[in-house]
């Protein structure tokens, strides 16, 4: 099954506001399995919507069309679709009585307009809107594609996606085929790599898709399967994964959507009984700020050293003056002192440091976005790695504390 979706407003077409409504939705579609070919943003126009609906109608099975459902004049929606499909709209009994009872409640006479709400094309079922009053539609177009209606306001369209489409589309599909889905979460390769790397599983796969999606220096898979049984499904989401992970297992960190790098860090120190803490003096403190995140972190870092100028390496980490001097604070000698000491001090038995020039200017000679990471883990000689990161001060610190973090992992 293949989808289009039509996001209806002028203020997306000028750029005033992003179409983070159709983001969501191919998200949560792509997870049903359903394939989105198309999406498509038209002003409030009757006319050029008119040819939206038309051109989505002829190369989708379905048409979802966002926004448009409110009671001013500039709301064209459904008088458009309607039109389009030769059906009548009729008012839907519950959206008109949610809709009488605000008045009521509020003291404002019932407009024409406000009726418009509740107005539906005659056939479909109705999508109840739990933040709103404009109904939504699934219409089940016995002659062409399907059409499903949601409303604009970003928190009215959500609560209608999650609460009655995806529901009716699970429903809907087409053999009680039942959907699983894993997601895959890897550092430090880029999702172009990944995707060059995975180019044939990606091309040739149906049943499982493959969807990569790339945040700020990760990019995770998402794998879908369908099966006459979620066994089945996930049978074929596991041959998958093992062909994944023998191309690109090493960048591999973790599964899950709500996962992250410091999670898996944090969990694996809980399993093996370890502490950690930190000295840092680039980022200043957003590593033991991001293990923080993580809850339960308090049974493996008892805390740890922010150490921004030299003076605060001498006092907190007993760090001799002439080290620095001598070496240079952006150094691997400074970064393995930093890590040595800051795991003595604290009495941990992991420590992690970062030295390097966050920028824009550079330090010392050294260009921004050379960072020193130096790691001090149970009883092995403490080692510092070298890295040239770019992209500005704050990617520069935040790409620090991630590969800090993934040193550990490894
Ligand atoms: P209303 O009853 O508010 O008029 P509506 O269903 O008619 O709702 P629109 O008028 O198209 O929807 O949009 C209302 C508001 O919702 C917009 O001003 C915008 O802030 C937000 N919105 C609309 N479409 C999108 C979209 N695709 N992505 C994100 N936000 C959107
Ligand atoms: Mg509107």
């Amino acid at each position: 099954m293949n989808a289009e979706i039509i996001a209806v407003g002028t203020e997306i077409l000028l750029g005033q506001i992003s179409n983070t409504n159709a983001a969501y939705l191919s998200e949560q579609l792509a997870a049903l399995g359903i394939n989105v070919y198309w999406q498509t943003v038209v002003g409030d126009n009757r006319q050029r919507l008119s040819q939206a609906v038309q051109t989505a109608e002829g190369r989708s099975d379905l048409v979802i069309t966002i926004g448009g459902l409110g009671p001013t004049d500039d709301d064209l929606t459904k008088e458009v679709v309607a039109d389009y499909l030769k059906v009548d709209l009729v008012p839907n009994e519950m959206a008109a009585e949610k809709i009488a009872a605000y008045q009521k409640r509020t003291g404002k006479m019932l407009t024409t307009n406000n009726a418009k709400q509740a107005l539906m094309l005659k056939g479909a079922r109705p999508l109840a809107n739990l933040n709103g009053y404009a109904v939504g539609d699934f219409y089940a177009n016995p002659d062409g594609a399907d059409f499903v209606l949601l409303p604009g306001p970003p928190r009215e369209f959500k609560k209608m996606v999650d609460s009655a489409l995806i529901p009716i589309l699970q429903e809907q599909s087409v053999n009680p085929q039942l959907l699983s889905s894993k997601v895959m979460r890897f550092f430090g390769i880029g999702e172009s790599q990944l995707v060059a790397d995975l180019a044939d599983l990606i091309a040739q796969q149906t049943n499982p898709t493959i969807a990569p999606y790339a945040k700020p220096a990760e990019v995770t898979l998402r794998i879908t399967a369908s099966g006459s049984s979620i066994r089945e499904a996930n049978q074929l989401i596991d041959e998958i994964v093992s062909q994944i992970l023998a191309r690109d297992g090493d960048y591999f960190y973790g599964y899950g959507d709500d996962n992250s790098l410091a999670a898996v860090v944090v969990k694996d120190l809980v399993d093996q009984h370890l502490t950690i803490t930190a000295a840092e003096s680039l980022t200043a403190g957003e590593f033991q700020s991001t293990l923080g995140d993580v809850p339960g972190v308090s049974a493996v870092f008892p805390g740890g050293f922010v150490t921004y100028a030299n003076s605060a390496k001498e006092r907190l980490l007993s760090i001799p003056p002439e080290i620095v001097d001598q070496y240079g604070v952006v150094s691997e000698t400074v970064a393995i002192w930093m890590a040595k000491m800051a795991k003595e001090k604290m009495g941990t038995d992991v420590a992690v440091s970062f030295t390097g020039v966050a920028g824009p200017d550079e330090l010392e000679g050294h260009s921004a976005g050379t960072v020193w990471i130096g790691m001090a883990y149970q009883n092995r000689e403490p080692q510092a790695f070298l890295y040239q990161f770019n992209n500005g001060r704050q990617q520069i610190r935040d790409r620090s504390v991630l590969t800090g973090l993934d040193l550990i992992r490894r």
